[in-house]
């Protein structure tokens, strides 16, 4: 006989956990099935440990593709504000930082799950881990979810397998993406949707490190540097931002670079691409260049390297001067005006060739998804399979970062949740 609830949500993520929440406190019985041993396993690595959860300057602009009529309905119903009340609900005090991001005051996304976890347990809802849902069907009476006993990461031989099946009048569908598998990412989640009728457009990492041509960023690999930032392919400027540019093995990441992924991934399926970073955007050319030749004129007896010491990171500078044709063993006065110049140009310019972007692996969102044509923007029901609900990472909708992504899953989830406690 399988056991029987009013909502089960597949999923105890970032969207799952906040829809089971709202969903019980509507008055529903409540059940959530998660396949990693902990729920919130992914929460507890946003924001580098911090949890980046939301931002005070969401806007229909910064989620992708275009869905302008979509979340303004979505945010008219929940407006941006509402989530951060939400977890102050729970008791988490919040911060602001660069850019509108919101984080826990204690800068611990260890907190924002405790929080979720000490509302789910008041309110006796069932989370039950290391339960893997294999598909969800519809009939007469409801949804029949099956599932399998998921093996712990440290178990190597499997669990006998032992089949599982749940009843709900209910489902909300939360299983994120396929985004760092290490951690439970998975595209499972997908096929589920699939099976119930539902149409996905393609999936591709978004907000992820890029590849470049140029093997010298080999030797600047794990130095962080801040720069302006610009993208460009097709004779165009596709993007630009200010942030940290991290240089890596394989290319590029950091803030910087993250941010314009997505726009480098699109324009990659058309023609070559290129990254300019502006290591000093604080000077114009000129005055840049008259900033060198005057040092130049301070350190002429010196080596190259005094010449450079506190311009910028030293390993940057060597690339630089490798790059720009200086001897770094000469002194920094018998430098000819034009490798000055040279030096002066990439160092205001250093310009990268995109080849493409690392994978799912290495990515923090997920682009494409379930077809929002299908979705209710308020309650975030299917159009095609009533008493379904779908939510977060799930959905053809990602965010820019800087926190937009989870508080889309907040924002899906909380409304779902309210949604399917209705009767
Ligand atoms: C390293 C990293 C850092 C990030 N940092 C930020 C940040 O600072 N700010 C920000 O806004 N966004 C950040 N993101 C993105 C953000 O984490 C996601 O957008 C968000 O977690 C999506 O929420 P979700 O509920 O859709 O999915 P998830 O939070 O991924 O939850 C899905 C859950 O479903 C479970 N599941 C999947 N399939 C099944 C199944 N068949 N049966 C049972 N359970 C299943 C999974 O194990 C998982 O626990 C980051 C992502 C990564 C990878």
């Amino acid at each position: 006989m399988e056991q029987k609830f009013d909502v089960i949500v597949v999923g105890g993520g970032a969207s799952g956990l906040a829809a089971a929440i709202e969903a019980s406190r509507g008055g529903a019985s409540v059940l959530v099935l998660e396949k990693n041993h902990v729920a919130g396993r992914k929460i507890l690595s946003t924001g580098a440990g911090k949890c980046n959860f939301s931002n005070v300057r969401v806007t229909p602009a910064a989620y992708h593709p275009p869905s302008a009529s979509f979340l303004k309905r979505t945010f008219a119903a929940l407006p941006p504000g509402e989530v951060a009340r939400f977890f102050g609900g729970l008791g988490l005090l919040s911060v602001e930082g660069e850019d509108g991001r919101l984080f826990p005051r204690s800068m611990k996304a260890q907190d924002v799950v405790s929080a979720l976890d000490n509302e789910l347990g008041a309110r006796g809802v069932q989370v039950r881990a290391l339960t893997e849902v294999t598909a969800v069907r519809r009939d007469a009476a409801g949804f029949l979810l099956e599932a399998s006993q998921a093996r712990p990461k440290w178990q190597k031989a499997a669990p006998k397998s032992e089949k599982l099946s749940f009843r709900a009048s209910r489902v909300i569908l939360a299983c994120g993406g396929p985004c760092y598998p290490q951690i439970g990412g998975t595209s499972a989640g997908y096929g589920l949707l699939r099976g119930l009728g539902h149409s996905v457009s393609p999936l591709s990492p978004a907000i992820v490190p890029l590849k470049t041509r140029e093997t010298f960023v080999k030797d600047l690999d794990g130095v962080r540097v801040q720069a302006a930032l610009f993208l460009t392919g097709g004779g165009r400027t596709l993007g630009e931002t200010k942030g940290e540019l991290l240089f890596t093995a394989y290319g590029v990441s950091g803030p910087g670079p993250l941010d314009l992924s997505r726009a480098a991934a699109e324009a990659l399926r058309k023609g070559p691409v290129h990254l300019t970073a502006d290591l000093f955007p604080e000077y114009g050319p000129a005055e840049f260049f008259a900033l060198l030749e005057c040092r130049t004129k301070t350190f002429a007896a010196r080596p190259f390297t005094h010449f450079t010491c506190g311009l910028t990171n030293e390993k940057v500078c060597r690339a630089a001067a490798r790059l720009a044709g200086i001897n770094e063993a000469m002194s920094a006065g018998i430098v000819p005006a034009r490798a000055l110049r040279a030096f002066a140009e990439v160092l205001k310019g250093l310009r990268v060739e995109i080849t493409g972007t690392l994978g799912f692996e290495d990515a923090m969102v997920t682009a494409g998804g379930c077809d929002l044509g299908e979705i209710d923007p308020v309650t975030f029901g299917s159009k095609k399979v009533p008493g379904l609900h779908v939510t977060g990472e799930l959905l053809d909708l990602d965010g820019n970062s800087g926190g937009f992504n989870l508080h889309l899953a907040w924002t899906s989830g909380i409304l779902a949740g309210r949604a399917a406690a209705q009767k």
